[in-house]
């Protein structure tokens, strides 16, 4: 009987793995249509010096604009690829969209830099860096230290060792790379230690809840503090308030984005927001106070 009931349960979870592999399937084979049918966009949040106002770069977020579903975000549709070799023709595309782009503002004058999400499936594929290469030789007239790299501490990074040196190769190209959502893994220090980054972006969930709660607050200011330590830049990202913008500079974090300074937008939009946006006089009178 318990065995009849075990059996019953195990073609319970067959039938719902099947579903869900069955909608997994369905996904990945809309998304090779997608790429094929040219429905994915980058949208770009500009990143700024809360204090100047100085534009210090964009960050290119995927949007898929689906037939039938609509605009979807990229938490809509990523997660089914983590472990498949889709995500990887997506971040080729998201590379040579966001070069092609660069070279776009460049001909208006606007020379902008710009960071892409790679996935850790995508920086660990063997031939990362010489498809890299590939991509940034067919741009010529892009200077691959604008070409920032954000990358999330995740498991599936995998050998730290490893993800280190396949960074420092891509390094000698040029680009750069940052570590996204910083604080929220499960290992940040050992990744601040082993991988040679450039930038920590401080997550969003510190930024919205220092204003509330003085354990964040405390985090938020290690973060600070460790980035000078470790001689790394930093973003934060979620700047939502004016408020938010000057408990960073407060704190000593003067790059940020968030949608206090723009929400992520369609390339052709940047210029004007450009020509118009003008930091919060709160911040441009902010100072670090120790
Ligand atoms: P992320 O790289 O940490 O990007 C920041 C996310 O926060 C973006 O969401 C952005 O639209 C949103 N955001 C910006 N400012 C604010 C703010 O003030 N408040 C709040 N609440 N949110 C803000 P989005 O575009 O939905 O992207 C979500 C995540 O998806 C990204 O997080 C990144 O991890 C991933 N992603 C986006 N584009 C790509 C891509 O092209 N390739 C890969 N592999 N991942 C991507
Ligand atoms: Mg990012
Ligand atoms: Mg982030
Ligand atoms: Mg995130």
């Amino acid at each position: 009987r318990a065995k009849q009931e075990q059996k019953g349960e195990w073609l319970f979870l067959d039938a719902d793995a099947q579903r869900q592999s069955v909608e997994r399937q369905r996904l990945l084979a809309d998304i090779r249509a997608g790429l094929a049918g040219d429905q994915f966009r980058l949208l770009y949040q500009p990143k700024v010096c809360l204090r100047t106002g100085g534009v210090i770069g964009v960050e290119a977020l995927i949007r898929w604009e689906h037939p039938e579903k609509g605009t979807l975000s990229p938490m809509q549709f990523l997660p089914a690829l983590e472990y498949h070799p889709l995500m990887i023709s997506i971040g080729e595309w998201v590379i040579s969209q966001a070069l092609r782009q660069m070279t776009v503002w460049d001909s208006e004058g606007l020379a902008l830099d710009v960071g892409v999400n790679i996935a850790a499936v995508h920086l660990q594929h063997p031939d990362f860096a010489t498809r890299l290469a590939g991509a940034l030789a067919r741009y010529p007239h892009v200077a691959p230290q604008r070409l920032d790299l954000e990358i999330l501490e995740t498991a599936a990074l995998g050998e730290l060792d490893k993800a280190g040196s396949i960074i420092r190769e891509c390094e000698s190209l040029g680009v750069t790379f940052s570590l996204d959502d910083f604080g929220t893994g499960y290992s940040s220090l050992s990744y601040l230690k082993k991988l040679p980054v450039r930038t920590l972006k401080i997550d969003q969930g510190f930024v919205s809840s220092a204003l509330l709660n003085g354990d964040d607050r405390a985090i938020l200011k290690g973060i600070i503090g460790l980035s000078h330590a470790f001689d790394k830049k930093l973003v934060a990202e979620g700047v939502e308030t004016m408020e938010h913008g000057k408990l960073l500079i407060r704190l000593g974090c003067y790059h940020a984005q968030g949608y206090a300074i723009a929400r992520p937008m369609k390339p052709e939009k940047i210029a004007a927001w450009k020509k118009q946006w003008r930091p919060y006089p709160e911040w441009s009178a902010g100072e670090y106070v120790k």
